[in-house]
């Protein structure tokens, strides 16, 4: 095997969308995925307007429709006091193509953009479990070693193999941050769980001091992701037994309620120091962690991926410098910690707020929001990631383009 213009470690929904991407601009790219098959863990289900947007320049926003169940309004709710605002996702329909919340689950994506790169673009290799176990930087390439020993060598590496990268610790960048004191149990429910709780709608977030919550439908269940308190051992929460008292304290009693999925998730804040080592490039969780209120961690990972494939096609294809490289990691750093980082860490605190006067202050100001059209509407252009983008300048999109209007 020659150099390598590209090579992807993982082939997780970042790893995937960059080679998609670099594919449709005519960068040969080849991706490594150490596992023998795309992984079905369901961890993300919700994609932002944004997101959706890179989606369909790609050529795949049809799919995850079709796929996707669409969220109009979300929901923040206290679990004793009931419901505190709503918001609607109409509100940005000025703003965007796609004014909602798109509900599908992260397998789904990844399969999506495995069958479009298999369909549309034969000549990127998947190399099935084979696994990278070190990097070394020349001038000229990178050189991976593979599990069986294999050098390859490459003008560019994207390390997208995700919150343990091997590539990340191999290179000794940090990864400083926190991890909370409380972990989430997800349980993955087959039931409609709105005639349990009348009145809540496909995104609700609930605050409690003792187990805030999420609450979301997906097309195909329920997904109830609830606070575990840092005293229990894993194997506790996730007896018959643990599980069923929880669901009773959410839901009261009731016959069993069919469960598709139970996992214990720790919850992390953490940014690399470096998005950039030379000829290596660090995305999606290799590069940053967090909590997963408010639905942002994959969605910021794609968008590493989309601005990262313009930029590398500058340096490959019109013979940029590797200075827009350094820019594509100054500018994502800085969407990861000031936009992603601090609206999920702050969710986060406030869903889980201890003191009692903080939650009535947090309670007033809420629905003091949303009853303000042009607060609510602020809110929201956050809440979607819309400002985010706007400020951490994604490339712009090409004129025309637009639901329906499919890929290049
Ligand atoms: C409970 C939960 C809910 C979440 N909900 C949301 C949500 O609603 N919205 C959102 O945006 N985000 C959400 N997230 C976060 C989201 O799941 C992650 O951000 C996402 O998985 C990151 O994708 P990735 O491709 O960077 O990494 P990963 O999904 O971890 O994929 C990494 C890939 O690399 C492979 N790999 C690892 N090491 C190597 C190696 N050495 N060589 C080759 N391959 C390797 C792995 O096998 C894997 O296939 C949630 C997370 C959790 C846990």
């Amino acid at each position: 095997m020659g150099v390598l213009d590209v090579a992807v470690v993982g082939a997780g929904p970042v790893g995937l969308t960059a080679a998609l991407a670099l594919a449709g601009r005519g960068i040969a790219v080849t991706v490594f995925e150490e596992d023998a098959l795309l992984s079905t863990e369901w961890r993300a289900s919700t994609f932002h307007p944004p997101t959706l947007e890179i989606a369909c320049d790609l050529g795949i926003a049809d799919a995850m429709l079709a796929e996707g169940l669409i969220a109009r309004t979300y929901q923040i709710r206290d679990r004793r006091d009931g419901l505190i605002a709503e918001f609607d996702f109409g509100l940005l329909a000025d703003e965007t193509d796609y004014p909602f919340r798109l509900q599908l689950e992260q397998y789904k994506y990844t399969q999506i953009i495995s069958d479009m790169l298999g369909g549309r673009h034969p000549e990127v290799g998947v190399r099935m479990g084979e696994g990278i176990t070190g990097v070394a930087q020349h001038a000229d390439a990178a050189v991976l070693t593979t599990a069986s020993g294999e050098r390859v060598e490459a003008r560019w590496v994207l390390a997208a193999d995700g919150a343990r990268s091997t590539v990340r610790k191999a290179l000794g960048t940090s990864f400083d941050g926190l991890t909370y004191d409380h972990r989430y149990l997800v349980l993955s429910i087959d039931y409609p769980v709105e005639t349990l709780l009348p009145g809540i709608c496909a995104v609700n977030y609930i605050a409690d001091p003792d187990e805030h919550l999420l609450i979301l439908r997906t097309p195909d269940v329920w997904r109830v992701v609830v606070a575990v308190r840092p005293e229990l051992r894993a194997d506790e929460v996730l007896t018959d037994a643990y599980v069923a008292g929880r669901l009773r304290g959410l839901f009261g009693d009731h016959p069993e309620l069919p469960l598709r999925e139970r996992k214990i998730y720790s919850v992390h804040q953490r940014v690399a120091g470096n998005f950039r080592q030379d000829r290596v490039l660090l995305l999606g969780d290799a590069a940053h962690v967090n909590s997963p209120m408010g639905g942002m961690g994959l969605n910021g990972g794609i968008h590493d991926a989309f601005d990262l494939s313009v930029q590398l096609g500058k340096v490959l294809l019109d013979g940029a410098g590797p200075e827009v490289l350094d820019a594509w990691a100054h500018r994502r750093r800085k969407a990861a910690i000031e936009a992603v980082q601090e609206l999920t860490h702050r969710t986060t605190t406030e869903m889980a707020e201890q003191d009692e006067a903080e939650r009535l202050g947090y309670r007033r100001r809420m629905s003091e929001i949303a009853g303000d059209p042009a607060l609510a509407k602020a809110w929201m252009l956050d809440a979607a990631m819309i400002s985010n983008v706007r400020a951490h300048g994604l490339p712009p999109r090409p004129a025309g383009r637009g639901p329906g209007a499919g890929a290049n």
